[in-house]
């Protein structure tokens, strides 16, 4: 079927009011669940073939964000969709005011390839849970994974309801005429630009989960040890291909030397030498070749090595970098660390500053007052004191971000109420109102408004 008839379907079921009932919700949380589970060696094989990823680490970094999120929304549904009471003001006594979270309708997510599962299921979990129906359009760059989601969910739910549309650039163009009631793209903000700029035809609201340069700042006063260990973790991960991995590294002069080392400490201790299997691939050639591109060799401290048969990026570490290295210029998106050494911690920060906001930033120290700037002065979209990455495994934070990396949030609450339309209602009595609002007009009624409001 094509897909604006799909959408034509969807907007059809969605009148019927079935999907605004909890029940209803709940029974297709359930039931994504229980496919997740028993389809989860289809899974973990698909992601292997797109590139490499562990089952570990596919279980940690995917399928278990998607089942808590499930288990989340399972347990909170009924709170979150209750009608909030709020006070309601003077003039409008003795009235009642309520806000509903109100389903917007038909919604499209469009995700990114690199955490392919759930940057996908994810959102539309979220859309499932605030009442609305969904069309998925995952990334072609992960074939295999964008089949497994779309076999799963095609075969298993009705498509007027929820619906894979498999496709690359030429198929999202043609899904981006059509008119949606709220659009989820996750992506580079390049994309970003085009999907705000269709969704801006139909008045489409949007949340935009976009890229950018996230740094990691490490001061004297950190644990350095723990530091490290954190740092490489969450850089190397998925081969460096996450959106909130530290992208540069910004550490104190007078720590360098022995922090350096204890990074390359990490990185062997993780095991992440040539052909280790835990270790994800690189998605595409022309990733590979963009990255490889990046490694300039008279500024490799460690690693360096590459094997472009196994789209094989060792985890590089560039040192004595500078702001205008051609690595400084745009997103990494892969193994390759850079490191650039600073004096003055506020000197820094001002550095960071004068750049487009990072989706992510982290600072490691002990010291209460960098601290306290570091979360105050600088803007980003979210981040960590002493780690990396972890922020966005607690739903009780909103994950997005902010300027150029993006618009809007989600996870637990948030991904309900990116979802939703608050919807006010002000519920009036048919008596007990002075007359004082209605013409004709008067000096009297004039002052006693002013009292009033
Ligand atoms: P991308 O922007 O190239 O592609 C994202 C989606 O947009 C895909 O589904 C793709 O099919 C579609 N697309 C690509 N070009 C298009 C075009 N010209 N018109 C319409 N649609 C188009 O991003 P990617 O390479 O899949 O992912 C990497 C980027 O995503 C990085 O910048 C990364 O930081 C960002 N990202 C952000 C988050 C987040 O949560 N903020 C998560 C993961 C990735």
């Amino acid at each position: 079927m094509e897909i604006d008839n799909i959408l034509l379907n969807q907007r059809e079921f969605f009148k019927t009011q079935q999907t605004k009932s909890l029940a209803f919700r709940k029974m297709y949380l359930e039931k994504l669940r229980n496919l997740i589970l028993s389809n989860e060696n289809m899974l973990y094989e698909a992601i292997d073939k797109d590139f490499g990823k562990s089952r570990f680490d596919t279980f940690t970094t995917e399928l278990s964000f998607i089942l808590n999120d499930i288990d989340y929304y399972i347990k909170n549904l009924k709170s979150l969709a209750k009608p909030k009471k709020v006070r309601t003001n003077l003039v409008n006594q003795l009235g009642k005011s309520k806000i509903y979270s109100e389903p917007l309708g038909c919604t499209l997510v469009i995700s990114a390839w690199n955490y392919p599962y759930q940057l996908s299921l994810s959102p539309m979990i979220a859309a499932i849970a605030a009442g609305n129906c969904c069309i998925l359009k995952p990334s072609e760059i992960a074939e295999n994974t964008m089949k497994a989601m779309s076999s799963m969910i095609n075969q298993n739910f009705p498509s007027e309801y929820l619906y894979v549309y498999e496709g690359g650039i030429h198929e999202t163009t043609e899904l981006l005429k059509l008119k949606f009631d709220k659009i989820f793209f996750t992506g580079s903000t390049r994309v970003g630009k085009i999907v705000y700029k269709a969704a801006a035809e139909h008045l489409t609201p949007v949340v935009l989960e976009l890229g950018g340069k996230s740094p990691a700042i490490v001061t004297k006063d950190a644990s350095l040890e723990t530091a490290a260990k954190r740092i490489v973790w969450g850089k190397f991960l998925n081969a460096g291909q996450t959106c909130v991995a530290p992208d540069y590294l910004l550490i104190e002069e007078s720590v360098q030397e022995q922090f350096l080392e204890m990074l390359r400490k990490y990185i062997k201790e993780f095991g992440y030498e040539s052909g280790a299997e835990q270790y994800t691939r690189i998605i595409n050639d022309n990733n590979y070749r963009r990255l490889v591109n990046l490694i300039v060799q008279n500024k490799i401290y460690c690693g360096g090595s590459f094997n472009e048969k196994q789209l094989y990026i060792e985890p590089t570490i560039l040192n004595h970098v500078s702001w205008d290295d051609v690595i400084m210029q745009e997103e990494i998106f892969g193994p390759i660390l850079p490191v650039i050494e600073f004096k003055n911690f506020n000197a820094v920060l001002n550095d960071i500053i004068e750049r487009e906001k990072p989706l992510a930033a982290y600072l490691f120290t002990n010291n209460a007052e960098e601290k306290d700037i570091f979360s105050r002065k600088l803007s980003f979209g979210g981040g960590c004191i002493n780690d990396t990455v972890m922020h966005l495994s607690n739903d009780h934070l909103p994950f997005g971000g902010v300027g150029n990396s993006g618009t809007g949030s989600y996870h637990g609450k948030y991904g309900f109420e990116a979802f939703s339309h608050q919807k006010a209602v002000l519920e009036k009595t048919t008596w007990g109102e002075p007359d004082i609002k209605y013409p004709p007009y008067s000096e009297k009624k004039l002052s006693w408004i002013k009292r009033l409001l």
